[in-house]
């Protein structure tokens, strides 16, 4: 007979009500209430419910499943941001996830409303989410201006946010130059040059997002000799650099697409030049970590590889000595060094 306590399946039960926990954080964040909070408290459900423009009764709802949540702190004078809330959840946080959680709500939301549709099928649902199919992930993101900003808002969150831990997993101090790859907003670049002054950092992305980092670089004080390049990794010349950098970006393309780009940075590098990819690997089994297998249910062409996975791919175009480094933050890093030209065939 079991007892009370062991028929209560708590972890299933979690799971049965994560949705709508995620729901409710992105309804916050998306009507701005941490920002509100962070600006002025303690506020009142009315308070919040007036300057955000929504029912008493319904902001009176969504708060409290915030303080339930445990992101939110009630008081009998009023609801107050926790110390997580103001970092995390207010747009301007120094570490602030907001770009992602929108990129959530609005772009990640409605794809996982398909996903029994993306099992039967094996592919993403873009038609079914959005009305529309498109050849390349990236085309989706760049047609609309609002879309892009939402993106790249996205991307710089998560990069900003383990920039640190990337650029210190190894000592890169002896590298002169780096490229990063699909560097987006310059997130990881502009970190790399606050931990190694001597080195000089590329940016290189589509023109679309090139045109758009102004939006997010760091104030003047920060501001260091980041250098933006615009151009495609598949087709244009890649600028040339001691250190190639690939940072969220293999995961996305199938393994055609990769043995072009793996090829062509191949080719370009010195022996002795490096290659680092920043992704989190998975464990052997890749069951591990749960976020990581759980967001190659959006079902992009590309996936998410194992150490032993990454090591072999790396090597089939020419990098050896391989190490991987498992940061404890959302991306792990691994580094490879090209062989001499003669020692390899790809
Ligand atoms: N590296 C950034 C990071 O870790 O936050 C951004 C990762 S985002 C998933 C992939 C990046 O690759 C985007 O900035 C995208 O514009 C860029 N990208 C996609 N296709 C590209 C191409 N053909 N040439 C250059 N960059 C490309």
């Amino acid at each position: 007979v079991l007892d009370s306590a062991a028929k209560v399946p708590s972890k299933i039960l979690d799971l049965m009500d994560g949705f709508k926990a995620s729901k409710a954080l992105f309804v916050a964040s998306k009507l701005k209430m941490f920002d509100h909070l962070k600006k002025r408290s303690p506020l009142k459900a009315e308070d919040i419910a007036n300057e955000v423009g929504t029912s008493v009764c319904g902001t009176e709802r969504l708060l409290d499943a915030c303080a339930a949540l445990g992101l939110l702190e009630k008081t009998p004078q009023g609801y107050n941001n926790t110390d997580s809330a103001n970092t995390y959840l207010a747009s301007d946080g120094e570490y602030s996830l907001h770009g992602y959680i929108i990129h959530s709500n609005d772009h990640l939301w409605p794809l996982f409303t398909h996903l029994e549709s993306a099992v039967k099928e094996g592919s993403r649902q873009n038609h079914r989410a959005f009305g529309k199919k498109t050849e390349d992930l990236f085309n989706d993101y760049y047609q609309s201006q609002e879309v892009k900003q939402r993106f790249m808002a996205a991307m710089h969150s998560i990069a900003h946010l383990t920039a640190r831990d990337v650029a210190t997993a190894f000592d890169l101090s002896e590298f002169k130059t780096a490229c990063d790859l699909g560097g987006c907003t310059g997130a990881l670049a502009h970190e790399l040059i606050q931990i190694y002054p001597n080195m000089k950092v590329t940016v290189f992305d589509l023109p679309e997002v090139i045109a758009n980092s102004s939006c997010f670089q760091p104030s003047e004080q920060y501001t260091a000799p980041v250098t933006f390049v615009s151009g495609d990794f598949f087709t244009d010349d890649l600028p040339e650099a001691d250190l190639y950098i690939l940072s969220r970006v293999l995961h996305d393309w199938p393994d055609e697409k990769i043995h072009v780009l793996l090829n062509r940075i191949s080719t370009v590098c010195r022996p002795g030049s490096a290659l680092l990819v920043a992704e989190t690997v998975l464990d052997e089994q890749k069951t591990h970590p749960p976020r990581t297998v759980l967001q190659s249910l959006s079902m992009t062409e590309g996936k998410q590889r194992s150490g032993s996975e990454y090591k072999q791919l790396l090597e089939k175009y020419g990098f050896t000595n391989t190490q991987i480094k498992i940061t404890g933050n959302l991306l792990d890093t691994v580094l490879c060094f090209k062989k001499s030209q003669s020692s390899w065939h790809a």
